[in-house]
């Protein structure tokens, strides 16, 4: 299957919002629309898409701000079991985001444990559950592109200090990343792309979490 991936850069914690969208079809997922609904939409319209399907990485606002604004009738939102709760309660840390969406309507498809390879609106993926910066953590799998979220960053990775998040936890989930087979171009939710290659050879924390 052949993806074309657009990276759009939204709201005030310069979110990486990725449309992913398949060559035979009008068909997009998008990933964590943090905010900036007009302009995920002119994207999608210039790229002739359709969101079909929303995947949420966590429930954190700079990831979910535009979410209601996106969605159709439509389109299949998902998120992880464990975050899905954050899409009612407005988050201590959001009182300065200048949208005030809250709450949001339900996700239509809540991930579980079981939950691994999965069939959303035409688009086959894996859920890989990563908790550590939040309960409800996940990366995305498409492919040999992996979407990280707030779980991996190029050199970092993300903050255990919020509510729901676990150093613990953090390190698990980084070594599981780090002890997956072969290579993969990674697009975390925050700066830039990288692959899994370099962030073992050069990223701080999977290093040391790698090394146990
Ligand atoms: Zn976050
Ligand atoms: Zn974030």
């Amino acid at each position: 299957m052949h993806y074309r991936v657009k990276k759009v850069v939204v709201g005030d914690l310069d979110t990486n919002c990725y449309i992913i969208k398949q060559d035979d079809t009008r068909n997009a997922v998008v990933i964590d629309p943090g905010d900036d609904a007009i302009l995920i939409k002119s994207e999608l319209h210039e790229m002739d898409a359709f969101p079909a399907v929303i995947l949420l990485t966590h429930g954190h606002f700079d990831h979910i701000l535009a979410l209601d604004e996106l969605r159709t009738e439509k389109t299949v939102v998902c998120i992880h079991k464990n975050d899905a709760h954050k899409l009612k309660e407005k988050e201590l840390i959001a009182a300065w985001a200048k949208s005030n969406p809250w709450p949001f309507k339900d996700a239509d498809v809540v991930f579980g444990e079981k939950d691994r390879h999965v069939n959303v609106g035409g688009f086959s993926f894996e859920v890989i559950h990563t908790p550590g910066h939040t309960e409800g953590s996940v990366c995305y799998l498409f492919g040999d592109m992996l979407f990280t979220g707030d779980t991996l960053f190029k050199n970092g990775m993300g903050r255990v200090d919020f509510e729901g998040g676990n150093a613990n936890k953090m390190a698990s989930s980084l070594r599981l990343l780090g002890n997956m087979p072969g290579d993969y171009a990674v697009y975390p939710g925050h700066d830039r792309e990288t692959t899994l290659s370099e962030e073992k050879l050069h990223n701080p924390y999977m290093k040391e979490v790698m090394k146990k």
